[in-house]
């Protein structure tokens, strides 16, 4: 290990490896340290990539079972978890290890350990397997040291059974019966995940809908899909306690989703608790340098991302939210940047947003939602999806396209999909919200038919009253 780097990055996730090789790049002398024998943060390692591989196959379950809706029967299928989990995990490695090549060819040096601050120009780092810390010293630091999963308040219950998104991801088994505390996106991704592959899922969310923040249109045509496939989503109810029980665990429930007479308390074969995410910004030693740590557990920064320590910035989900691998990227690479002596700013105007369920939902910029609580005047033009061809080919007409325009410039401000495939085709909306688009030009674009991109364009016809799929009778003058 060098004793001294211009450039070191702690924590090598979706933001601290490309901040790091982005760095590497531009010339500088780079050490990247992370606890993992290779780059790849939660996002590659208990996140993005595997909760994804493990949802294709629920799609392909899915289409699967549906097929016979086309004539197409197939016998239930035999679900052979070790072959599974291979599969996932075959994924994760190849990423992983791709990462350490692209690091080693980058020259960086990547030290496979823990750091800590001694002050603000030197690391103590312990590398995996010894008990001694060694020193590095650096020009800059930049924090990356990511997130981990918030627990129950209250419930202390330790059991094999009680399972968080890196133990759930790990499928030890199909569950009879899973409890998903949360519905957000973990607990929504992962429940449909089991659901696919056979397990009861009741879904216990403590707001009174799904995916609280996101508009309400879009998340109702998706918890009409989640309902079906779960055995009760219970709204406005919120987990009280947990006991472990012989056959599995006992939770007793508080709140509204309940009937009045239904039993309090019922029991799980497993129960995967996805309430959150809390940021890792308790990184020893930090109380030696001038980096600002706010009342939510965030380290505080400015629009480079550089904390109240002038060598020392920091990136992703331990800077605050959205806690998304793609923003942590890019504001790596805005660190670095300022690191190379740019003046520059994270100052995206659209993060897309994706949940990857069946239907995904997806949207960038300003939301309805947002719009109505800042008292915004927003027009909103939505395509159904019942009236796109491609939806019907697929049979799957549950999905909609919304923009979110300003109504005297005509500028699209935020874009939101529901469907399959949601999360490629938001990139479009990010697109047009980032270049300033007005609806004429999204209009006046040319979009492959048959796809589900033409909903987007057709959305953009929709606010001049004009869709070819959509009739609206004029008004009389
Ligand atoms: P992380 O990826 O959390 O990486 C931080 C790294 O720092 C870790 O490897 C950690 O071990 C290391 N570290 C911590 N402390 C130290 C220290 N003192 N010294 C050295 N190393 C340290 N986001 C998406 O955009 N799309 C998705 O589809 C998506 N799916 C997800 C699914 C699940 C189940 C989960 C849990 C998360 C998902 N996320 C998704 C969120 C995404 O994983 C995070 O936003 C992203 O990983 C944040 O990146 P990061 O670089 O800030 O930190
Ligand atoms: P989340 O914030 O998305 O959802 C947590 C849900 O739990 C919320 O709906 C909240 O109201 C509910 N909740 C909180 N306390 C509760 C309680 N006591 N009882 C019942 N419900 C309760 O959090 P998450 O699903 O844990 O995911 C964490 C973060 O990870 C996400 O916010 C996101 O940033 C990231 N993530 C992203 C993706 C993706 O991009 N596709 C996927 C997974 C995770």
């Amino acid at each position: 290990m060098p004793q001294s780097t211009q450039v070191v990055v702690i924590g090598a996730g979706p933001g601290g490896y490309a901040a790091a090789f982005y760095a590497a790049d531009l010339g500088m002398q780079v050490a990247l340290v992370d606890p993992a024998v290779n780059p790849g943060g939660v996002c590659l390692y208990r996140g993005c990539i595997p909760s994804k591989a493990l949802l294709h196959v629920a799609d392909v379950l899915n289409e699967a079972r549906h097929a016979d809706a086309w004539g197409v029967t197939f016998g239930e299928p035999r679900i052979d978890i070790a072959k599974l989990r291979a599969f996932k995990t075959k994924v994760v490695n190849q990423l992983t290890g791709g990462l350490g090549q692209l690091s080693k060819q980058r020259k960086i040096t990547y030290i496979q350990g823990t750091a800590g601050f001694r002050d603000a120009r030197t690391l103590e780092i312990t590398r995996e397997g010894q008990s001694q810390a060694e020193t590095l010293t650096f020009e800059h630091a930049i924090i990356a040291t990511g997130s981990r999963p918030s627990t129950l308040p209250g419930v202390t219950l330790q059991s094999p059974r009680l399972m968080d998104s890196t133990s759930a991801l790990d499928v030890p088994d199909v569950p009879g019966s899973l409890l998903v505390v949360g519905g957000g996106y973990i607990g929504l991704e992962l429940g449909t995940v089991y659901a696919a592959l056979g397990a009861k899922v009741t879904v216990v969310e403590m707001t009174a809908g799904l995916l609280p923040g996101a508009d309400r249109d879009l998340v109702n045509i998706l918890a009409k899909r989640i309902e079906s496939m779960s055995e009760a989503v219970l709204l406005n109810t919120k987990v009280v306690a947990m006991k472990e029980v012989k056959d599995g665990i006992a939770v007793t429930f508080d709140g509204e989703g309940l009937p009045a007479d239904a039993a309090k308390e019922r029991t799980f074969d497993r129960v995967l608790v996805s309430v959150g995410r809390r940021p890792n910004s308790a990184v020893p030693g930090l109380d030696r340098t001038r980096v600002k740590v706010n009342a939510r557990g965030f380290i505080e920064v400015d629009p480079a991302r550089r904390t109240a320590e002038p060598s020392i910035y920091a990136i992703g989900d331990v800077v605050g939210e959205p806690m998304l691998a793609h923003k942590a990227s890019h504001e790596g690479r805005v660190a670095v940047e300022s690191i190379a002596g740019e003046r520059v700013a994270f100052e995206p105007l659209a993060i897309p947003a994706v949940v990857f369920t069946d239907p995904e939902l997806a949207w960038c910029g300003l939301t309805e939602t947002d719009a109505q609580k800042q008292k915004r005047e927003v027009v909103i033009a939505r395509f159904p999806w019942a009236a796109s061809g491609r939806a019907l080919t697929l049979d799957r007409t549950d999905g909609m396209t919304k923009l979110v325009l300003d109504p005297k410039t005509e500028r699209v401000l935020g874009v939101g999909i529901v469907g399959p495939g949601a999360g490629e085709l938001i990139a479009e909306g990010v697109l047009a919200v980032e270049m300033g688009a007005n609806a004429t030009d999204v209009r006046m674009t040319i979009h492959p038919h048959p796809t589900l991109s033409e909903t987007i364009m057709e959305s953009a016809e929709v606010f001049f009253g004009q869709a070819t799929h959509v009739y609206r009778p004029r008004k009389k003058a």
